[in-house]
């Protein structure tokens, strides 16, 4: 027995009871990530292996398993994502895909010319290892031009991080579509003999809020909202805001439904505008 006189059973069902209630976890920890709407209706079914869901703690993302990449990584980032954890560098598969999927391996692009790009960037994740690992993870990479990959994608992520220090959290939805890229080395539609599709494009939508609560509901006309669309091509240039375009165009590029979780009458107003902000 214990101090409450309690048989061990119901104090071991008490003790689980209060400290769900008091783990400072988010309160929806596995859709914090879909937010502002999941882009393709995705699910975890296994008959749709084209639109599959996979929904972890870190992101969230719509896996195609015949082009052994995601059509879309969803994240939200705010000030508590971000630490002093290392960046882990640990590409590897992904063991949660279904039985019987193939599982694109941290070694698949070798030699291809193409690096391993992130969605969800490594350093959007730092405030634990366990959580800057997830992003090393090859359902979060697709093959991306080094230079798009190390140069303009990653200018645009370093900007998108520097709106947290003046009070904002962000969302962030990207992908890749269509069929074909040139990476350091030539012209390529597959690699990892077939399994791995090069995309032609890769897109990403950020919006900025400022840090409180109901954010779907509180993104409004004047909400900063970021997209590109960029070539996955070598000679790409360093500037991300010269590939800024309408959600409206990505959506049509597409076939997602971008922001569905935002009111229907901001999204039309939305979707149809370009960044023309800052870029640095
Ligand atoms: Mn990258
Ligand atoms: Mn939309």
């Amino acid at each position: 027995m214990n101090k409450f006189n309690l048989p061990a059973a119901v104090a071991l069902l008490l003790a689980t009871a209060c400290s769900t209630t008091n783990d400072p976890v988010p309160t929806q920890p596995l859709t914090e990530h879909l937010t502002l709407g999941n882009p393709s209706g995705a699910t975890a079914d296994v008959s749709q292996p084209t639109n599959y869901l996979l929904s972890k703690p870190q992101y969230a993302l719509s896996y195609h398993r015949d082009r052994g990449i995601p059509t879309w990584v969803s994240w939200h980032l705010d000030a508590s994502w971000r630490g002093s954890a290392a960046r882990q560098d640990d590409f590897r598969a992904d063991n949660t895909l279904p039985a019987g999927w193939y599982q694109v391996g941290g070694s698949s692009y070798s030699g291809s010319g193409f690096d391993r790009g992130h969605q969800c960037p490594s350093a959007d994740r730092t405030n634990t290892v366990p959580d800057n690992s997830a992003t090393f993870l090859m359902t979060n990479m697709v093959p991306q031009a080094p230079r798009n990959n190390q140069q303009t994608w990653a200018n645009l992520e370093n900007y998108t991080r520097t709106f947290l220090s003046s009070g904002n959290e962000i969302y962030i939805i990207c992908g890749a579509y269509g069929q074909g890229g040139t990476g350091s080395n030539s012209f390529q539609t597959t690699l990892d003999q077939g399994r791995v599709t090069v995309p032609a494009r890769l897109w990403k939508v950020v919006v900025v809020l400022p840090t409180g609560d109901n954010d779907a509901t509180r993104v409004s006309s004047s909400t900063r909202i970021i997209a590109i669309d960029t070539p996955n091509d070598n000679t790409i240039n360093t500037d991300w805001g010269q590939y800024r375009v309408s959600v409206d165009a990505i959506e049509a590029a597409t076939g997602l439904d971008l922001l569905s979780a935002v009111p229907v009458a901001v999204q039309q107003v939305l979707e149809t505008r370009v960044d023309e902000g800052p870029t640095q």
